[in-house]
């Protein structure tokens, strides 16, 4: 069975819940056996009626019944399914058959049904009882769930009635373009944060584009980064017409570094009179804020904005204060991997810059004057944040400081973990990441050093463990950067975390179980290599 999920139909939820029903005992082993498999149970809300029914009509006296919190399965609620023929339900009995149907047909073909009305086990080829599940499930070879790299659906599942309310409520309203969600999102966004404009963007490329565009650069100009990041945050740099200017990293932290930062501006301005030198996209890598400590007072000496890219960083601390909230303008990415992520592309811009706000929320509408939407006044983009999106990310933001402890709390089990082998006696076998005092990362990767990285990774894929590498060339290196001359050499460290870097599955609800499988794999595949 490769389905991570069984629907529960409401008579075998009903018997596991009354002690006194004959076949409590078969149909609570059934749901056992499914929590020691990984798989969650579905039940519609539409059965509600039917199992109170049940429960009432089975005589069981009140003390005889279980709570749905003493059962050992995760069960997760969906919400009302409607049939496309609703006179097949009208005036019928039964009607809670059509919602456990309409629950299997969206869980995908995979997914078993569990049972014991017999007009499903005659007619339906994905029924079958909690007896034969429970046997299927002792007999039949079930290979380990291939773990995933990041679960997204472990997520899903704690805030789906909260996800499917929010959805349905948009779909109601129907203003899918800068619905109310969007001004409920960017007020919450704010609050969190503690800035004052938070603006949301289709995706954290727009907003970096659209950040680039209301500091007025273009051609002519040239705008430092790091090396060692996600492609766009060069790539829109290159997008309005100016010079990416690469800097290496600190071998420590993936970083910038701000060792090198004084040296480069004066170079650059000695080297390039042609071109404007404007200011520092800095990227929080992997969850981390950069040093901004010493990164600040040298722009501000340089007379540089600072533009920060903290799509993987968003809600990080730097000495109390949020990410993206320490430059000029902040931008961050809801891509659904991120560690705030939407169902789909998002993302958002932050400034304590008034005008500047203004600007940007012109720049994310065609240009639009905030009067009169038809009088142009620059050349903008279509950048909006969809309002399904905005209304998904209400109810993530909700949960996500609680999420960032479980990050944390992840992040800390591994190093425990893995503690004994970070350049231990002299000799490295892995080096785990190093976080600077006065900051918190929010693990948007867990990532580590390995020697022989290629033959550690084919080791763990072996295992079904997938693992990832970010990145495995610094952008100065890459074809589409070309034409800005960088070559081999011009920035040493970030090219050497490219040879070695190697990204664990991690996400907040990674269990200790599985966290274990992970290193058991690691550590055989640097031990004994
Ligand atoms: C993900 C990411 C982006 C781009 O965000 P999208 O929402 O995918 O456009 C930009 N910069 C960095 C560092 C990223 O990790």
């Amino acid at each position: 069975m490769s389905t991570r999920e069984i629907v529960l139909s409401p008579e075998v939820l009903a018997q596991a819940l009354n002690t006194a029903h004959p076949q409590h005992a078969a149909s609570l082993k059934a749901l056992q056996m499914s929590a020691s498999h990984g798989l969650c149970a579905l039940i519609p809300t539409g059965c509600a009626d039917c199992l109170n029914h049940l429960l009432e009509s089975s005589g069981a006296d009140a003390p005889g019944l279980l709570k749905l919190a003493d059962l050992p399965l995760k069960i997760s609620w969906m919400a009302t399914l409607c049939p496309d023929d609703p006179e097949s339900w009208i005036a019928q009995p039964g009607v809670w058959r059509h919602q456990v149907l309409a629950a299997l047909q969206q869980t995908g073909s995979e997914a078993r049904l569990l049972t014991r009305d017999s007009h499903f086990l005659k007619h339906e080829p994905a029924a079958l009882t909690p007896e034969d599940f429970c046997n299927s499930l002792a007999t039949e070879s079930h290979p380990p769930v291939p773990l995933e790299f990041i679960d997204l659906k472990a997520q899903q599942d704690r805030l789906r009635p909260a996800l499917e309310r929010r959805v349905a409520k948009v779909l109601r309203h129907g203003r899918y373009i800068l619905g109310p969600e969007v001004a409920e999102l960017e007020k919450a966004l704010a609050a969190f944060t503690g800035v004052s404009q938070a603006i949301g963007f289709s995706n954290g490329t727009d907003a970096l584009l659209a950040a680039l565009m209301a500091l007025d650069v273009g051609p002519g100009d040239a705008v430092l980064t790091t090396s060692f990041s996600f492609f766009a945050t060069a790539e829109t740099i290159a997008q309005v017409g100016a010079v990416p200017v690469f800097l290496d990293i600190c071998a420590d932290t993936w970083n910038l570094d701000p060792n090198t930062l004084e040296t480069a501006i004066e170079r650059f301005r000695q080297n390039s009179p042609g071109l404007c030198l404007r200011g520092l996209v800095t990227v929080d890598l992997f969850g981390q804020p950069c040093d901004y400590e010493r990164i600040l007072p040298i722009l501000e000496k340089a007379q540089l904005w600072l533009l920060q890219d903290g799509a993987q960083a968003f809600g990080a601390l730097w000495q109390g204060s949020r990410v993206p909230t320490q430059g000029l303008i902040g931008c961050t990415s809801f891509f659904p991997a991120k560690p705030l992520g939407a169902y789909g592309d998002a993302g958002a811009v932050f400034t304590e810059d008034a005008a500047l706000a203004d600007k940007l929320r012109s720049i994310r509408v065609h240009g639009q004057s905030g009067d009169d939407k038809y009088n142009n006044l620059r050349i903008g983009l279509n950048a909006r944040i969809d309002t399904l999106q905005a209304a998904i990310l209400l109810e993530k933001l909700a949960i996500y400081e609680e999420e960032i402890s479980l990050r944390g709390e992840v992040a800390c089990a591994y190093f425990g973990d893995l503690m004994d082998l970070n350049e231990q006696a002299g000799e490295t076998i892995l080096r785990l990441p190093t976080i600077l005092p006065g900051t918190t990362s929010v693990w948007a990767q867990f990532v580590i050093e390995v020697p022989h990285r290629d033959q550690v990774q084919a080791a763990l894929r072996a295992d079904g463990i997938p693992t990832a590498v970010y990145y495995g060339k610094p952008m100065h290196l890459l074809e589409a950067m070309r034409p800005f001359g960088g070559k081999p050499g011009d920035c040493p460290k970030a090219e050497a975390a490219a040879r070695r870097v190697l990204a664990l599955p991690f996400h907040p609800y990674l269990s200790a179980e599985d966290r274990r499988r992970i290193v058991n794999s690691l550590r055989r595949a640097l031990l004994n290599p």
